[in-house]
């Protein structure tokens, strides 16, 4: 039994190939854990680094609460499952079991008890004395399974096992697994590249494209609100729908236009996650649609389509379409403007047949059309809303507030603006009311949309606020984007402020031995670096280390104002920003700005800086990563 825990985890091949990129995840004891994407994505190399078949490049490994790094694959106790089998030709499946117990000096009597446990588990005890030659492929891949099985590893890694076999025997097994997951009450870690086999088999799953993860899901989660258009394309058969629209909003009906002029109709109501930047029209976006959320009609009222072919698979009909051309005229040739449609029970439709296809409107997916994106974030992102400046004060949402003196400065002469609020930015507080139309839980978050007109403010919120009340909130105004005039003319502030500097290493003999010192250095400040990192970025860099530059990170939070006695910063003041809630000093801190809390009122003309290295996260400036 064991949790696991991946953070930051990156794996750059010695040609320089980087083949996975910040992959994090947190996988409790017990679960059922689907690495899912197309060859090449990285998927087996994640698992090989949780092996220890494969060194980390940089990031963290836990099984438990051990960080395994540097612990050789014998000492892990995970066992792993290859598709070739990997059996010994030469050896019985009984000896096949028992080699690796064997190999422990395990005694004799223990052995047996373990291989014949497992062999009835996975059905394979009348098969013993056999070689794996006189074995089917499923019949070895069990065998696999057994060798791992006996064991009773508190991990089990399984790379593709089931690919050798074909379809019939793919999924009885798929089904065998499950159940040896269930009853033994392991940690399952899962490689394949078969969507059905991770939707049927995952607890979780991770889809993964070209070494970056893209979504970490349930498998109903994945298929009802995927991340982005590749997550919704991977996941199910046939693929999702994708059409190039532009929506536009008119009162309660938001409506999706086809390229040749097709309309289909959504209520507002079911897409008011979509930004209203997205609904004017004028905007590009793409929409998805599953083949099994789509109705033929016969007498309009959806997208006209051409049938040109159709797959009648007994329990369902794949029916393939083409939507017409802006003359309202069908080519069959045409590349684009394909439509694919799952129905049961139809038996009329036919090639060539003209026919309607309706989308159900509780099943409809958009994305953005440059980063494919979902513009129905199970969170939206941020919110829009116009405020206008009257003097010294702003008015937004129904009232007015002082203007922060930053805000002011940003907007100079302009009078009217845009907020770009994201729901973390509000904030439980007086300056403004709403009502709250709707609670939603999303993954442990409680999402409220209150009412905004006839829109919808999204905001966080405690479980203490329910439907129908009103809410009093205040906004965090350093988190904010500012339009004037359709130009963004002050951006948000991260919580994360970075220094860049170099990295050095001292000897030095302490208690008659040798000790490495490591240090960040940011112009003159030096800070020593906890040992251990210290030698992670020698290990990672190797001695190029000592003459890169790097990017040390803090949370603004943890810099610390001091009084110059320690070594320090010292940092001229450029500039105070003062937004009303908080006030920050721009300073120059070794020749790069960046800005530190300071309390309203503060006039010194300079602050001294000091960090923790604790608190400092190390990022490589060569290749964009981070190290610790
Ligand atoms: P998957 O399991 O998703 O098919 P892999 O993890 O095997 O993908 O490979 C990810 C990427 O890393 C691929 O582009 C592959 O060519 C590359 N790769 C795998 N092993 C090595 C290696 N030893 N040296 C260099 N590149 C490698």
């Amino acid at each position: 039994m064991a949790n696991l825990k991946l953070s930051h985890i990156y794996k750059v091949y010695d040609n320089g190939h980087k083949a996975v990129n910040d992959f994090s995840i947190d996988i409790a004891d017990r679960e059922f854990i689907v690495f899912v994407g197309p060859s090449g994505c990285g998927k087996s190399t994640t698992l090989r680094m949780i092996a220890g078949l494969e060194t980390i490049t940089a990031g963290d490994l836990f099984i438990g609460d051990t960080l395994v790094n540097d612990m050789e694959p014998k000492d892990r106790d995970i066992a792993m499952v290859f598709q070739s089998y990997a059996l010994y030709p030469h050896m019985t499946v009984y000896e096949n079991m028992a080699f690796g117990l064997r190999n422990r000096k395990m005694p004799e009597a223990e052995i047996k008890e373990r291989v014949l446990k497992a062999a009835k588990m996975l059905d394979i005890e009348d098969y013993l004395e056999r070689k794996p030659k006189e074995m089917s492929g499923g019949q070895r891949q069990r065998v696999a399974l057994g060798r791992a099985l006996v064991r009773d590893p508190k991990v089990f890694l399984l790379d593709e096992p089931l690919s050798n076999l074909d379809a019939k025997l793919r999924a009885a097994m798929r089904t065998e697994i499950t159940a040896l997951h269930k009853s033994l009450n392991t940690t399952f870690i899962y490689v394949t590249h078969d969507q059905v086999e991770a939707m049927t088999m995952g607890t979780r799953i991770v889809v993964m494209k070209n070494g970056y993860v893209q979504q970490i899901d349930t498998p109903m989660n994945l298929y009802n609100l995927p991340y982005n258009k590749f997550v919704a394309g991977f996941i199910g058969t046939p693929q999702m729908n994708f059409f190039d629209v532009r929506l536009k909003r008119e009162g309660d009906i938001v409506g999706i236009l086809f390229a040749n002029g097709d309309v289909a109709k959504v209520p507002y109501e079911n897409v008011s996650k979509i930004h209203s930047r997205y609904l004017t029209g004028e905007v590009p976006a793409i929409f998805g649609i599953r083949p099994e959320h789509i109705n033929i009609e016969r007498d309009g009222g959806g997208l006209k389509f051409v049938i040109t072919n159709v797959e009648r698979l007994g329990n369902e009909t794949i029916i393939h379409g083409k939507l017409g051309d802006s003359l309202g005229e069908f080519t069959m040739k045409d590349e684009g403007n394909n439509i694919v449609v799952k129905v049961v029970d139809r038996d009329d439709l036919a090639i060539g047949d003209i026919v309607y296809a309706v989308p159900n409107p509780n099943k409809v997916h958009f994305f953005d059309a440059e980063t494919e994106v979902t513009l129905m974030n199970k969170i939206p992102t941020y919110n829009t809303v116009p405020a206008t400046v009257n003097g010294d004060r702003m008015t937004l949402l129904g009232n007015a507030v002082a203007l922060p003196p930053v805000f002011a400065a940003a907007l100079g002469e302009a009078d009217h603006f845009e907020l770009s609020i994201p729901p973390q930015a509000i904030v439980p507080g007086s300056d403004f009311a709403l009502k709250v139309a709707r609670i939603e839980n999303v993954d442990g978050q409680n999402l409220a949309y209150l009412s905004n007109g006839d829109s919808y403010l999204f905001a966080l919120v405690d479980e203490t606020v329910t439907e129908g009340q009103t809410y009093g909130f205040s906004l965090l105004n350093e988190q904010l984007n500012l339009t004037a005039d359709g130009e963004q003319v002050l951006a948000a502030v991260s919580e994360e402020e970075s220094f860049l500097g170099t990295f050095s290493k001292e000897e030095r003999h302490e208690n008659g031995g040798r000790v490495y010192h490591f240090f960040y250095n940011i112009g003159n400040y030096s800070l020593e670096a906890e040992q251990e990192k210290g030698f992670k970025i020698n290990a990672i860099d190797g001695d190029n280390c000592y003459k890169n530059t790097y990017r040390y990170s803090v949370n603004r939070n943890d810099i610390q104002l001091t009084d110059g006695t320690a070594p320090c910063i010292t940092a001229p003041v450029l500039e105070l920003l003062d937004y009303g809630n908080v006030c920050f000093a721009k300073v120059d801190a070794a020749g790069q700005s960046v800005l530190v809390n300071v309390p309203a009122g503060f006039a010194d003309p300079e602050v001294r800086i000091a960090l923790k290295s604790e608190d400092v996260s190390v990022y490589s400036t060569r290749i964009d990563m981070k190290i610790c």
